[in-house]
């Protein structure tokens, strides 16, 4: 082939510098090596949205993928381990449950635990059903090891992620790109030109008036969507009738005690209120519907439920909950808030950013930008959305609470169908139904379901046939899971001996 005929991408613009642009930056420079140059715009002026600092598992697989050593990554982005969060007051009012990352205990039937459980349950079982999950043994106790490859161990039946300084990440990942040659442009594009013919973009104008032009384009301005929405008019769902919540403040605090290996989320009169225990502090906000509370009295509010002295002042964000109507539109990739936002409930967003940067590295694009490409990047991108949007509607709509607008709201909504199917099969049998690319596993809808007391109408039929008695089973497992999180070292300790 001769250079005429060369199809092939050489010039890459990242537009913005927060997680999204970042990781993104990061991500290419270690896939495409060679022959293509990867520039990062960033204005200092605007900033970065500043939040995100809890994640879920796959961000290690993201981490291992450059090559980053997990040392190397907590020391300096003054990470915590993270093995579920702790719902308090969701089900109802002083009523608490853990979603852990793996499941509960481990099968030793075709009749899934959970089922057995529930049959004891019914014959006067009291412990709840967290007493099988190895991850909230652990967590309850503050303490902290890794999960080993033995499937014969309880000690495989839990995962991990992180909780991280998301400022200290993204200067993390800036020097890893920078060290792989991706240039960093620091200023503020203030117009965007798109070509005549086509409508793709074509280049950017700084507002000191250089122009960068590029053949691929991604979007990680955050919630303006500079390029996706400011240039392309690509359009936006507006998800707020499922998830009314539209506003946040954010104050981080001195931590109180050591770093608890799990994040918090405490629903309040309007919302819900997150606590990320970092190294160095904690992180609070408050998630809030503003037709149900003013931004004053929600900073006050959060203010007085601190665990620690506040370490600055309150930070105000607002957001419409929604997607993009294409993440992909002609030479534009959106990542990361310029996506779409889903609030962080269930600590998602990052993981949608390496979501689409997977996809984008799957499904990477020549010069023609194949159309099959990239309705294929959009029909995955928003299924998985979707998936997810799912999951937190469910944590809002099997709530009893019934003492403030929101939560009466929330309970009375219309959901999904896709959503209200996989209620409706919970609620008959306990059969936990999956779907095409669901992101979270079975056993995080169990934990959810049940944490949020949709206890079954009957057992699953099949159990009638198995004349199995798991109650020794069960209180094996416990007693077993119990015995290696005593055995393990705190949390902080962890940390202390990995870092140095
Ligand atoms: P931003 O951080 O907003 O970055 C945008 C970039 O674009 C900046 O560098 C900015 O300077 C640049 N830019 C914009 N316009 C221009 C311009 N005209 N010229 C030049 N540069 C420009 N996610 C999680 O996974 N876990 C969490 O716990 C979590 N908590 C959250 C809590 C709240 C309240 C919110 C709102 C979000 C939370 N998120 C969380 C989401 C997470 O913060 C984001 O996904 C992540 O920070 C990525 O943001 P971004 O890079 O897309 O946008």
């Amino acid at each position: 082939m001769n250079a005429s005929q060369d199809r092939s991408i050489r010039e890459v613009l990242i537009v913005g510098g927060g997680s999204a642009g970042w990781m993104t930056a990061a991500a290419l420079a270690q896939a495409l090596r060679q022959d293509c140059r990867i520039t990062v715009i960033e204005s200092e002026e605007i900033g970065t949205v500043g939040v995100g600092e809890a994640t879920i598992p796959p961000i290690r697989t993201f981490n291992e993928s450059l090559g980053i050593s997990e040392a190397d990554f907590v020391r300096e982005t003054k990470a915590s381990f993270k093995l579920g969060i702790e719902f308090v007051n969701w089900g109802k009012q002083d009523h608490r449950y853990f979603h852990p990352f793996g499941g509960h205990g481990r099968n030793f039937d075709y009749v899934p635990l959970h089922q057995y459980w529930l049959k004891a349950r019914a014959e006067g079982e009291s412990a709840p059903i967290d007493d099988w999950s190895m991850a909230w043994q652990i967590a309850r106790l503050g303490k902290f090891a890794r999960p080993t490859q033995d499937p014969r161990s309880v000690l495989s039946t839990f995962e991990y992620a992180y909780h991280f300084d998301a400022g200290l990440y993204a200067q993390y990942l800036r020097c890893y790109a920078e060290d792989k040659g991706v240039v960093r442009i620091e200023g503020k594009i203030g117009d965007v030109t798109l070509n005549a013919e086509t409508g793709f973009v074509e280049s950017v104008t700084m507002a000191d008036g250089r122009i960068v032009s590029a053949d691929l384009f991604i979007d990680c301005s955050g919630f303006r969507g500079l390029l996706i929405e400011g240039a392309l008019k690509t359009g936006y769902e507006d998800w707020s009738h499922w998830l009314p919540c539209d506003r946040a403040v954010a104050m981080p605090c001195e931590n109180a005690g050591e770093p608890t290996p799990y994040t918090r989320s405490t629903a309040h009169e309007a919302g819900w209120q997150w606590r990320i225990p970092l190294q160095h502090r904690t992180g609070n906000g408050y998630v809030y519907c503003s037709s149900f509370l003013d931004d004053d009295k929600a900073a006050n509010l959060l203010a007085s439920r601190l665990d620690g002295k506040a370490l600055g002042d309150p930070r105000p964000l607002r957001f419409t909950t929604g997607r993009r109507k294409q993440h992909w539109n002609r030479n534009v990739v959106a990542v990361g808030l310029s996506s779409g936002f889903l609030e962080p409930l269930e600590s998602t967003s990052i993981h949608l950013i390496q979501a689409n940067i997977s996809k984008l590295i799957a499904l990477f694009p020549d010069k023609d930008f194949d159309p099959a490409t990239i309705a294929e990047f959009n029909r995955i991108a928003i299924t998985e959305t979707e998936r997810i949007r799912d999951f937190i509607i469910l944590h809002y709509k099997l709530t009893q609470r019934d003492d403030a607008e929101l939560w009466r709201y929330c309970a009375a909504m219309e959901v999904p169908e896709t959503l209200q199917l996989k209620i409706d099969h919970f609620r008959r049998y306990g059969r936990l139904v999956a779907r095409e690319m669901d992101l979270f596993a079975p056993a995080s809808w169990l934990a959810v379901h049940i944490g949020q007391l949709n206890y079954p109408e009957r057992l699953e039929p099949l159990i009638a046939y198995r004349g199995v008695d798991a109650r020794d089973w069960l209180a094996k497992v416990r007693g077993a899971m119990e015995r290696e999180a005593q055995a393990m070292p705190g949390h902080a300790q962890f940390i202390r001996s990995l870092i140095g």
